[in-house]
């Protein structure tokens, strides 16, 4: 039997608006979906009535199904012929996983592609009036794991400062080792970020402060996952948050 094709397809982070032509097309034809927990509502309501979705939604320390499982499913249902629409929140190939699930398909010779998606920094940055770059705060910006094997030793050293920019997935939990590290790394506890939650989603909340009192500050607002750390000039420049100016026009 001829094998389906798997979509390792970028979700974007929330807004269906967000999504790119091609995602949307693949989503609203598909007739298997695999999706995480990261994917919204409002873009899995996009799907057909008769498709059939399946969830492996992973959130941290309760891995519903690990991610040898979920390769094993992806292949499998590919190589019972049927194409199968892997949806993940933001772009499958940052922080997504999506690297593993590739080389899964290739290994079992299931043909495979993948359609971007818009990363939580970038929606993020664009709903907050962020620039992750500007020519008089910042001309270089990483993205960094908060939570992955050993983050005491990963080496973020000259990650962020002056010039810099460094964006934190999944660093709401280790919000107290993060601005430790970075402190030991020698940054100014005054540094500026911004912790963006539910970016790009009606529930969206901009917080800010200095790098000394994240740990304060995550636990003040109760902020919850999914949320982003910008940490870097760029997030005390004057900017309205783009939200803002949106209501104060219709107001
Ligand atoms: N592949 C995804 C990232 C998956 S890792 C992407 O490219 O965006 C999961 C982490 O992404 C979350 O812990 C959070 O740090 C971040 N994230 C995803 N969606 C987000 C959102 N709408 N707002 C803020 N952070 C988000």
């Amino acid at each position: 039997m001829k094998s389906g094709i798997i979509y390792l397809v970028g979700a974007g982070p929330g807004d269906p608006d967000l999504l790119t032509l091609r995602a949307a097309r693949l989503i609203e034809r598909a007739q298997l979906i695999v999706h995480d927990g990261l994917v919204d509502p409002a873009i899995l309501a996009l799907t057909r009535a008769d498709a059939q979705l399946i969830s492996v939604a992973k959130q941290r320390a309760r891995h519903t199904l690990p991610q040898d499982d979920i390769n094993a499913l992806l292949v499998r249902e590919a190589k019972a012929g049927r194409d199968v629409v892997r949806l993940k929140g933001g772009d499958p190939f940052v922080f997504g996983r999506g690297g593993e699930e590739m080389e899964a398909a290739q290994a079992a010779g299931v043909r495979v592609e993948v359609i971007p998606g818009i990363s939580a920094a970038n929606g993020a940055a664009a709903a907050s009036g962020i620039a992750l770059t500007h020519r008089n705060s910042a001309s270089i910006v990483s993205f960094v794991a908060g939570q992955c094997k050993g983050l005491t030793e990963q080496d973020w050293a000259g990650l962020a400062g002056k010039g810099r920019t460094l964006v934190i997935y999944m660093g709401v939990k280790t919000a107290p080792q993060i601005a430790e590290k970075l402190m030991g790394d020698g940054l100014a506890p005054d540094m500026p970020l911004a912790v963006l939650e539910n970016a790009c989603r009606p529930e969206m909340r901009v917080l800010r402060g200095p790098l000394a009192a994240l740990p304060e500050l995550v636990e003040a607002e109760a902020v919850k996952s999914p949320a982003l750390i910008i940490i870097g000039e760029v997030t005390a420049r004057e900017n309205t948050a783009l939200a803002e100016i949106v209501a104060e026009a219709v107001s």
